[in-house]
């Protein structure tokens, strides 16, 4: 490997530690529940999940799951369940 490259994945290493400098704006992704795949969204500040528990309150374990993950690159303001 290249010394170029070995470099990079230092780098990478390291910002892969340091979450806040990573800001997620958009996200989709398929959950895989307990039962039944769910969809997931984050958009705008807002988060959004087709399973009947969201539907009622507007969070669930599949939003709090992802809010864990993506712990420190959502904006400020939205709670970390
Ligand atoms: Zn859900």
């Amino acid at each position: 490997m290249d010394y170029g490259m070995i470099g990079k994945i230092e780098k990478a290493k390291r910002y892969a530690e340091e979450r806040t400098r990573i800001h997620v704006e958009s996200f989709r992704a398929t959950f895989d529940g307990d039962n039944n795949p769910h969809t997931v969204e984050y958009r705008e500040g807002q988060w959004k999940c087709d399973c009947d528990f969201f539907l009622s309150r507007a969070v669930c374990s599949h939003t709090m799951a992802l809010e864990r993950v993506l712990a420190g690159m959502l904006p400020a303001g939205v709670p970390v369940a």
